[in-house]
């Protein structure tokens, strides 16, 4: 009998619900591969006493979490309303005003980020979720927009806006990200997203941010607007991210929300094609917020993320502050296990060039090929910079992937990749190969007796694009 483990990831979101120890815990033996932390909450002190919980907690268990730091981007807000509300009926005017500090019941409101150097005459304003929606007729001062009210409804206290039609000028990243950006690199993450993205440019600008900044974290682009999702863009913005989030939450409202299981589909097949990592994000399994398990619709949302061939799918309110974080992260556990024993990844059919880096592409498929024909017990990947382990597993192989790695950083980076252990060993001519006995002694391969690995590796160990070898080898 081969071991069953869950080559799907979750990531799930850690909040008010979930940042205990008890709970940390339970959740990584529950099945969790990564950490979330939503920096649209909290303060610094809360999100870094999360991260040296969850570090201490993983590491105690032996089970590596891959962290995940999610910057809010340019969400903008209301701010805050006498009496938290303020009724809307069609054909009404109302203002933002940046300059307003303190709100005086009138239809002039606060809001958080001056829209008047940003936003044109037409454009539409969606407030609260796409549930009061606007069209600016006028920008009357510096500071301030006129938008006329299109249905009736009720605004409340620092409500989020959708401005799916505005373009940002290339100016996404706000004071507070880039604040959040440096207290970030001085904790041990693994991960930073970026929200609203618009085009590649917006993450070549947080990388050299992150750069000077000494932070190793790779950058997750978070696909939720329009300007994201055209054909000019998203192939862009995949190949310079080092992985995606089909953001579906804002999207529906950024985008329309027919659009969201085609941008879905791309959106993966784009990361597969290019090695990248995808995560399926927003309402994954949104009714266990209130509820023990989850309803028809969502099992059957997640079984096909997993047939799509996401790397990863992901939990927001579900366990940052639901009533059933542990029970929804079962779930979501039961339903990648039998839908991975059940269906394959469906093939992408659409693109038949792969990325770019040709020798590693072609070493990486002929691997799990071979894996495949002689039913291996796994592909054993020696990875300095993790690529090579991320190619290998953008093949999607129905087998275990192990990597092995030099560095804590990319062991923890590789546990939201597709299929993929991984492991810290000194760089070493037999790094793998030796891995590979201490996992059968370990116990890993259950109590087989012939275990048969397929080694990828280098022939100088540790130099980073020096893929060259594959081996097949008993132990
Ligand atoms: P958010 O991103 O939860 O940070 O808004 C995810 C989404 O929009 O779906
Ligand atoms: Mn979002």
């Amino acid at each position: 009998m081969k071991p069953i483990y869950k080559r799907t990831k979750i990531l799930a979101t850690i909040g008010p619900a979930s940042d205990s120890e008890e709970m940390i815990e339970k959740l990584i033996e529950g099945g969790i591969n990564g950490a979330r932390l939503n920096f649209s909450h909290g303060s610094y002190e809360e999100h870094g006493a999360k991260i040296t919980k969850i570090r201490e907690i993983s590491t105690r268990l032996g089970k590596q979490v891959a962290i995940l730091q999610d910057l809010q981007g340019p969400k903008i807000r209301l701010g805050d309303l006498v009496d938290n509300r303020f009724e809307v009926a069609e054909g009404d005017e109302i203002v933002l005003d940046y300059a307003i500090e303190q709100h005086d019941g009138s239809a002039n409101l606060p809001v958080q980020y001056n829209l008047a150097e940003k936003v044109k005459v037409g454009e539409p304003v969606f407030i609260f979720d796409g549930k009061v929606k606007t069209e600016v007729v006028e920008i009357p001062s510096s500071t301030a927009i006129k938008l006329k009210v299109l249905n009736k409804g009720t605004l409340a206290s620092r409500k989020g806006l959708n401005l799916p039609d505005t373009d940002f000028g290339g100016d996404v990243i706000t004071e507070k990200d880039k604040r959040d950006m440096e207290f970030g690199a001085t904790q041990d993450i693994d991960y930073v997203a970026m929200s609203f993205v618009q085009t590649a440019e917006d993450i070549e600008a947080v990388r050299q941010i992150l750069l000077s900044l000494g932070s190793e974290a790779q950058i997750i682009a978070k696909i939720e607007t329009k300007k994201a999702v055209s054909d000019e863009e998203l192939e862009k913005i995949v190949i310079a991210a080092d992985g995606v989030m089909i953001a579906r939450g804002d999207m529906a409202y950024e985008v329309a929300p027919e659009a969201v299981p085609i941008v879905q589909r791309k959106t993966i097949a784009l990361c597969r094609k290019h090695g990248k990592i995808s995560i399926v994000a927003t309402q994954t399994m949104g009714s266990m917020v209130d509820n023990p398990q989850p309803s028809r619709a969502e099992v059957s949302d997640v079984a096909n993320a997993v047939i799509q061939g996401s790397d990863v799918v992901m939990l927001s309110d579900e366990s940052a502050t639901g009533k059933y974080p542990y029970e929804t992260v079962r779930a979501m556990r039961s339903v990648i296990r039998y839908t991975q024993e059940h269906a394959a990844v469906a093939p992408i059919d659409d693109i038949v060039e792969r990325g770019e880096n040709e020798a590693l592409n072609a070493i990486s498929l002929a691997a799990v090929e071979l894996a495949e024909q002689i039913d291996a017990d796994a592909i054993v990947v020696e990875t300095k910079s993790g690529q090579t382990a991320a190619t290998v597993a953008a093949n999607r192989p129905s087998l275990p992937i192990v990597s092995v790695t030099s560095s804590t950083r990319v062991a923890q980076q590789l546990g939201l990749n597709y299929g993929t252990r991984s492991f810290v060993r000194p760089d070493g001519e037999f790094a793998g190969y030796e891995l590979a006995k201490d996992l059968k002694a370990d116990g890993f391969f259950g109590d087989k007796e012939n275990v048969i690995v397929v080694i990828v590796s280098g022939r100088q160990p540790g130099l980073v694009g020096g893929t060259d070898t594959i081996r097949v080898r008993a132990i």
